[in-house]
């Protein structure tokens, strides 16, 4: 456990909200700022700039001259590869201000900060790096007379605009692959926690990454990320977000230059437990460790539990005993498991959740209330909802909070029918001892990531996304090259 006073830290930190624009800190073009507090306990964090159209077509410009220049695109691969290794060690060097501030910033443990997103975003990065030299294009299987060759290009100007819960991790899932195929970028975090991607754009040119190849513009999204995604120098967004917000960016791209779109949404994912699985003891626990993590504000959340009906009971009572070893705490002490909500309206957000829980009959198990505050900030206990069916509001919609709710089931077809009907599908899991029904179960749910007995594991190696209104495209692994990159077939004849 760290040893460091993290209260005495934030009370030191001074944080910079100006964008990163060509290499450079710059105010806004029309000087507006908007003030960014904790959810910790509301204190003020600092002025961060409220980008408009203008900063970002600034910083798009600066990214545009970088990418036509050929200032990084055009340096050899090794070269490419060693600079984007050192910012990874860079983001390693700096993991206790980086931690504090995600912390600061959105309100989860400090713990977690330094344990999961620094490292997280670090290894995504030095993962890239090392793809950079050992990816090879291909010659087609064309005949004598020609010589076809399959290459993969950069795009041009990436526009990545994130979330908040995850800010550090989910900017480094964009400009990993983006920055390692040549690419530039312009990222837009999230009005809710822009001080770690303002802190990654320093610590990468600290790292040799040319001006004007990573630039950062804050703001809320209605102003920069709307002009962000409809700007006409753009080539593609690669957005993390709500599906709310993912349907704007197709419409932007519509309405502009047809840029590509990568969405990465919500999520509500179903977590199926069968009676022929023993140990439900430790499914318990893996679906409250992995529903109460980040407070519930993971889009991969478990948070529809599908209990075969023998067990409903028995299993809910055991995940209710879970719920009191996360209760919230400040995210400033290293032992706290579950931090502070984002922010007031998530706080509300959240609350009539739990509320529409209740109206519709569900049973609280555990928690159900607002926690902490005396303290003035946003928190709410881990909650668990038995007595659930697919049809709820809570079993339809994503809360993103620490809120999941238990639905029985009695048939195998029933369990898929129900986790299958969803408009989301980015993650489900099935627990069996049965190899031939976790097969069985594992091919008919409809998600990106399917888990078998455990919800856990996870690796910059293998691809992260959607099916149906959990988005396109994918996040990490090789795959993610795919949005960041042109096909390009050159014929070239041979007498
Ligand atoms: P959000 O959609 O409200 O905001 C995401 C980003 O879009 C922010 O930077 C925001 O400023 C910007 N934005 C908002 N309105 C915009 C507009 N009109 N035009 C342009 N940009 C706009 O989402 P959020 O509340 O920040 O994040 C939570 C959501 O993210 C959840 O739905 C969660 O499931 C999802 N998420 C998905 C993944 C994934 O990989 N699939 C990962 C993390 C989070």
């Amino acid at each position: 456990m760290s040893t460091i006073d993290w209260t005495q830290r934030a009370a030191e930190l001074r944080p910079d909200g100006r964008s990163v624009i060509d290499g450079q800190r710059v105010a806004a073009q029309d000087g507006q700022t908007f003030d960014k507090h904790s959810p910790i306990d509301n204190r003020r964090l600092g002025a961060v700039v409220r980008g408009q159209a203008a900063d970002v077509d600034l910083a798009v410009r600066a990214a545009r001259a970088a990418f036509e220049d050929r200032r990084w695109a055009g340096k050899p691969p090794a070269q490419r590869k060693r600079v984007l290794q050192r910012f990874s060690e860079k983001i390693l060097a700096a993991k206790e201000e980086l931690a504090l501030l995600e912390t600061l910033d959105m309100g989860k443990p400090i713990q977690y900060s330094l344990a999961v997103d620094v490292p997280s975003t670090a290894r995504c990065i030095a993962w890239y790096a090392e793809a950079v030299d050992k990816i090879y294009d291909e010659i087609a299987p064309t005949g004598d007379s020609a010589l076809a060759l399959i290459t993969r290009e950069p795009m041009g100007v990436i526009g990545a605009i994130v979330p908040w819960n995850y800010p550090m991790i989910m900017a480094a899932w964009k400009l990993g692959p983006a920055l390692a195929a040549g690419n530039s970028v312009v990222l837009k975090p999230s009005e809710k926690s822009p001080y770690t991607a303002l802190r990654l754009a320093e610590l990468a040119l600290e790292a040799g990454l040319p001006p004007g190849v990573f630039n950062v513009v804050p703001g809320y999204g209605h102003e920069a990320g709307e002009a962000l995604a409809l700007h006409m120098e753009v080539d593609a967004i690669g957005f993390t977000g709500s599906t709310r917000v993912g349907r704007r960016m197709l419409d932007y791209a519509g309405r502009s230059n047809l840029k590509r779109v990568y969405n990465e949404l919500g999520g509500k994912s179903a977590f199926v437990v069968f009676d022929d699985f023993a140990d439900i003891q430790r499914a318990a626990r893996t679906v409250a460790g992995s529903m109460f993590f980040n407070q519930g504000e993971s889009c991969n959340a478990p948070s529809r539990v599908l209990v075969q009906a023998g067990i409903a009971e028995e299993f809910a009572r055991l995940v209710a005993a879970e719920a009191p070893k996360y209760a919230p705490g400040d995210p400033l002490n290293p032992t706290t498991e579950l931090g502070a909500l984002v922010d007031e309206t998530q706080l509300k957000t959240v609350m009539g959740y739990i509320d529409a829980g209740r109206d519709e009959g569900a049973r609280v198990m555990a928690g159900g209330r607002q926690a902490r505050t005396e303290t003035g900030g946003f928190y709410v206990e881990p909650t668990v909802f038995a007595g659930v069916n697919n049809d709820m509001k809570i079993a339809r919609e994503e809360i993103f909070g620490p809120v999941m709710g238990i639905i029985a089931f009695g048939t195998e077809a029933e369990a898929i029918a129900i986790a299958n009907r969803s408009s989301y599908g980015l993650q489900a899991s099935v627990w069996s001892d049965n190899i031939n029904r976790a097969h069985r179960v594992a091919r008919a749910l409809r998600a990106g990531t399917v888990h078998v007995n455990q919800y856990d594991e996870d690796d910059i190696t293998v691809p992260f996304g959607g099916y149906k209104q959990s988005g396109n495209g994918r996040d990490k692994s090789l795959h993610a090259f795919d949005k960041y990159t042109e096909l390009k077939t050159t014929w070239i004849r041979i007498d």
